[in-house]
């Protein structure tokens, strides 16, 4: 059977999961599975795709690029050229990874986001991030709902 061209949406699909499988996303899920922790990529039915979840733990993970999500840290500048362009687009990212965050929490998951920063700035190296998980085994069943980890180190939140 031949193959039809790619349409735009499945150009677009496939520049998607490209961009999903990048450095530091790699970096953290070898580390995690080479220390034996078992995850699920891109859960399509949880909101936002996390891309990691530990079902067993009800715990989704999501690694962020810093300028894609726009953290405030020394890997993220305004861009200059287009500033409107990327404020409204990078805005609505924020926006949108904020409402993602509530509503698996509101689904009783809990959310670890592991900004890119972490692990560029050389403060994390990549054998730290399943040491995380291994003691974030013990905080899951106590009060923290979510963490954050970034090049500033750890935040807990309820
Ligand atoms: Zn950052």
């Amino acid at each position: 059977m031949a193959e039809a061209p790619p349409t735009q949406s499945r150009r677009n699909n496939m520049a998607a999961i490209r961009s999903r499988d990048t450095n530091p996303e790699m970096t953290v899920r070898s580390t995690l599975h080479a220390a034996g922790w078992r995850y699920r990529l891109h859960t399509p039915h949880l909101p936002g795709r996390p891309d990691l979840t530990f079902p067993r733990y009800r715990t989704a993970v999501f690694v962020h690029g810093c300028f894609w999500h726009a953290h405030d840290c020394r890997y993220f500048k305004w861009p200059q050229a287009r500033a409107e362009f990327w404020k409204q687009k990078l805005t609505a990212n924020v926006e949108r990874d904020r409402t993602v965050r509530s509503d698996l929490l509101g689904q009783d998951w809990r959310v670890v986001t592991i900004w890119e920063c972490a692990l560029r700035s050389g403060n994390w190296q990549p054998e730290d991030i399943p040491a995380f998980f291994d003691m974030w085994r013990g905080w899951m069943s106590g009060t923290f709902r979510s963490a954050d980890l970034s090049m500033y180190g750890v935040t807990f939140c309820k």
